[in-house]
């Protein structure tokens, strides 16, 4: 029998739109994982009604419920009160999740406040997980096949509470078949061209494909229980596409550049303009970076591009800021300056103005300079000022990566 699994997100700021509902994509794939996607979903308010109709609902729809939200002391939080009348329990105080509340308030050095009495209230017959991140329980009712969990709004407290408790109850309880999910990471071809390459018999019947479109490049998601197939069908994918494949699963282009570098004991530098050091900061979210990045700069107007990095008056005149040329001079300068093995740049026009036939919004100019030898690049993005900065700067770290791969 399949298990039907429904989520109950509770909070006025997410149907006003000033919180997105994380808590739903983050259960989603947890609970894909584990071989119990969710079959439906339900978005409500902070509502007595609103809860006891999606309550009612769910409930004799699934075999699990999961609610997420409204578990505060405050006053705008009532979810706790509307699931005990619901599933017609009384509250009653319990010692060890008061002592738990105090734990978190004298860790941070601070008098617990009388509300918070209110936290240690669990409806009877429901189990409380202890969150440790916070001050409100997790709660766990069964009835039969039937299990329903409420777990706080805060996205890093649900999170907690369901890998500390949830996820085993489940997996242990319902002996689903895991999911296996493979994702192939490409660039430099559009999601029309790729479904083009692939012929549509390569999926079988069990196996899912999914094509997820990312900022500037498209992800391939594989997926079913039948690890063996799922396997088989990745490996025929990446063979047809394997030229426009730069990484799977949890990639990231900076986390490849992360191992490259180190392992060739090379060393980089970078200087940026139309990037803003957006490049700087995304090879710098590696916890470790140092040891291989020796730094860079924001090198956005022409004056410190020809005072810091000995860009060429000429070259700018001659080709413009925007131009091979220039990122060239840009990525040998800082490389220099810095006695790296390699420097990286970029220079382009993010927009909104300041294009023109020659050089549209989006044209960006890239610049990749080694000891031996020197690369330049131009290309053009699609997009506004912001997913442009974004796209220009995953795409100098991957042309880096194609390099250093090239020289192995
Ligand atoms: P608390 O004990 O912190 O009051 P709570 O269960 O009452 O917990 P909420 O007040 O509903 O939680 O939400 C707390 C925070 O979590 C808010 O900042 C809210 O925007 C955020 N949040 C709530 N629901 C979601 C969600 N579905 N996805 C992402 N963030 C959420
Ligand atoms: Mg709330």
């Amino acid at each position: 029998m399949d298990i039907r699994v429904s989520v109950i997100n509770i909070g006025n700021e997410l149907l006003l739109g000033q919180t997105v509902n994380t808590n739903l994509s983050w259960l989603g794939q947890e609970l894909a994982a584990i071989g119990l996607p969710i079959t439906r979903t339900i978005i409500i308010k902070d509502d007595e009604t609103e809860i006891r109709e999606a309550l009612d609902s769910c409930w004799q729809n699934s075999e699990v419920v999961i609610s997420s939200g409204g578990l505060g002391p405050t006053n705008d939080d009532i979810t706790k009160a509307v699931i005990a009348d619901f599933f017609s329990k009384v509250l009653e105080f319990r010692e060890d999740v008061w002592s738990s509340v105090q734990t978190i308030f004298q860790r941070r050095g601070l008098e617990v406040p009388e509300i918070n009495r209110n936290q240690a209230m669990v409806p009877e017959d429901f189990t409380a997980f202890i969150n440790r991140l916070g001050t409100a329980p997790g709660l766990y009712y069964q009835n039969g096949n039937k299990k329903f969990f409420a777990l706080p709004g805060v996205p890093i407290e649900l999170k907690g509470l369901y890998k500390d408790y949830i996820k085993t109850i489940l997996q242990n309880d319902f002996k689903s078949q895991p999911v296996t999910i493979k994702t192939l990471h490409t660039w430099r071809i559009s999601e029309s061209a790729l479904a083009e390459i692939l012929p549509e018999d390569i999926i079988p019947p069990e196996v899912q494909l999914a094509w997820l479109p990312q900022t500037g490049r498209v992800d391939l998601r594989v997926y079913g229980s039948d690890k063996t197939k799922v396997l088989v069908t990745i490996n025929k994918v990446k063979q047809l596409i394997n030229q426009y494949i730069w990484g799977e699963d949890s990639d990231t282009p900076q986390s490849i550049l992360h191992n490259l570098l180190p392992e060739k004991g090379m060393t980089l530098s970078a200087a940026e303009s139309c990037t803003g050091g957006l490049v700087q900061k995304l090879i710098t979210d590696n916890a470790g970076s140092s040891a291989y990045f020796k730094g860079g700069m924001v090198s956005y107007s022409n004056e410190v591009k020809i005072s810091l990095l000995g860009v060429k008056d000429n070259t700018l005149q001659q080709f413009g800021a925007v131009s091979e040329e220039t990122a060239l001079e840009m990525a040998e300068g800082v490389r220099k300056l810095t006695d790296s093995d390699w420097g990286i740049s970029t220079t382009g026009i993010a927009g909104p103005d300041g294009g023109s036939s020659e050089k549209p919004v989006g044209t960006v100019c890239f610049g990749i300079s080694g000891k031996a030898d020197n690369y330049s690049y131009r290309t053009v993005f699609n997009g506004d000022r912001e997913s442009i900065r974004f796209k220009a700067s995953e795409y100098i770290i991957l042309l880096l990566i194609e390099q250093l791969r090239r020289n192995l």
